[in-house]
């Protein structure tokens, strides 16, 4: 098959515009989720995650989309038509997620431009730096354009990055003569709680695959995430007056730090990478009679993870042996799981990506995510998702930051996905 590169019809400075100014533009609204109210049930859990799906509903309809909408929970559904000829391509989607982070304040985003990067420290303000001995993957960015934000708030690349790749795709698609078959676009609310695929209206989808467009550094593609499963330890004692209590108080508080102290201290997050997997205690309530301690358990092999799940059944049991008369109890929830196996099922779904983006000029590498994302939600839905690069880094931080440059690399990709899609189908 002869492959023509569509990207190599961009006019690379007119893309670096439109993505800067949507990005800018996108940034500045704050999105930021609200964990409390997304527990909840409440979806947005936040009014400008409304507020930016609706802007994005006007500018698709300013665009020429017809069937665009967004429905009581601020998802966005739009339909992409396919050019003549490629009625009978069956369609794939693209998604991203309107929400912003947490972990760093999120209003008042000032994104900032670092024109041509020279590979030195960069002052980004507010006292903070960006130094390339810690940030190695701005050696990869030299002589780009860097944003930051104004070292007061997080820049929201993650992920409006993606949002506005999708968008300038969308916008430029017709420039660049690719031919395409529908494509469905979803933006979705709520993705940094974890509740991001709750409500997917997932019977109005007819993608055979969806690319979650929310990944790093250019070149990334991810296709490997964490299986992911909640416990809920209780440790019950037994009160009893401390003047008295020989012989008969049983104390909670001491059960439960001898089952943290009985986890392995070299798989916890702080001391792991890569494909090692962790147990993780991130809350300890504790009291005499009783004691909670939740612990996220984290493997990338369903095996591996059996018998993590069994080891914390086996310390229950050691500290009750510890403790005479008090019980420990272990609830397991299963949060997410690896999306690799369901994706080597359809090997053709990441194939496909690959090509594209080695048409796009870019070398491709595999990378494991150390977590999830609603595309591992959607593969378990039964539509397999992998996670395409957005030029964004450091996310979830004051020091996050992004390549103009990697950006306008996604969106090479991004039409190159749409061409290849279409060839591999017809
Ligand atoms: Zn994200």
């Amino acid at each position: 098959m002869v492959q023509i590169s569509y990207s190599g019809f961009m006019n690379e400075q007119r893309i670096r515009q439109e993505l800067l100014e949507r990005f800018t533009r996108y940034t500045a609204i704050d999105t930021q989720s609200s964990l409390e109210r997304a527990d909840a049930g409440i979806q947005p859990s936040s009014d400008g995650q409304r507020t930016l799906a609706e802007l994005l509903l006007s500018e698709l309809k300013a665009l020429g989309i017809p069937d665009v909408s967004v429905d009581e929970h601020s998802y966005l559904l739009a339909r992409i038509p396919p050019t003549s000829g490629s009625e009978t391509v069956p369609p794939f989607g693209l998604c991203a997620h309107l929400d912003t982070a947490l972990d760093a304040p999120g209003n008042n985003v000032r994104a900032q431009l670092h024109e041509k990067y020279d590979g030195t420290i960069l002052d980004i303000g507010n006292g903070l730096i960006l130094d390339p001995d810690e940030n190695p993957e701005l050696a990869e960015c030299i002589g780009h354009t860097i944003i930051t934000s104004d070292g007061t708030t997080l820049l929201g690349a993650d992920n409006k990055a993606g949002i506005a790749g999708i968008m300038t795709l969308i916008s430029i698609l017709g420039e660049t003569g690719t031919a395409h078959g529908p494509i469905e676009v979803v933006f979705s609310p709520d993705e940094e709680t974890g509740h991001g695929m709750d409500r997917i209206p997932i019977e109005k989808l007819k993608s055979r695959a969806f690319y979650t467009v929310d990944g790093g550094a250019e070149g990334e593609l991810e296709t490997e995430c964490f299986n992911a499963w909640k416990c809920e330890v209780v440790c019950t004692g037994v009160a009893a007056h401390p003047g008295t209590a020989r012989g008969k108080m049983v104390n909670a508080v001491a059960m439960a730090a001898s089952f943290v102290q009985s986890l392995p201290v070299r798989e916890s997050p702080e001391t792991t990478s890569g494909y090692e997997g962790f147990f993780y205690p991130l809350e300890m309530n504790a009291s005499c009679e009783k004691a909670t301690i939740s612990v996220y358990v984290r493997d990338f092999d369903l095996a591996v993870m059996e018998r993590r799940l069994d080891r914390l059944d086996c310390i229950a049991r050691a500290v009750e042996a510890q403790f005479p008369g008090g019980t420990v109890s272990v609830t397991r929830t299963r949060q997410y799981l690896n999306m690799k196996e369901k994706l080597d099922q359809v090997p053709e779904v990441l194939e496909i990506l690959k090509t594209a983006a080695t048409r796009a000029g870019i070398s491709v590498r595999m990378k494991p995510i150390r977590g999830g994302t609603d595309g591992s939600r959607l593969t378990e839905m039964g539509i397999p998702t992998p996670n395409i690069f957005t030029g964004g880094h450091n996310f979830h931080s004051r020091t996050e930051w992004a390549s103009l440059d990697q950006m306008t690399a996604m969106v090479r990709t991004l039409v190159e996905l749409t061409a290849s899609w279409r060839e591999y189908h017809v």
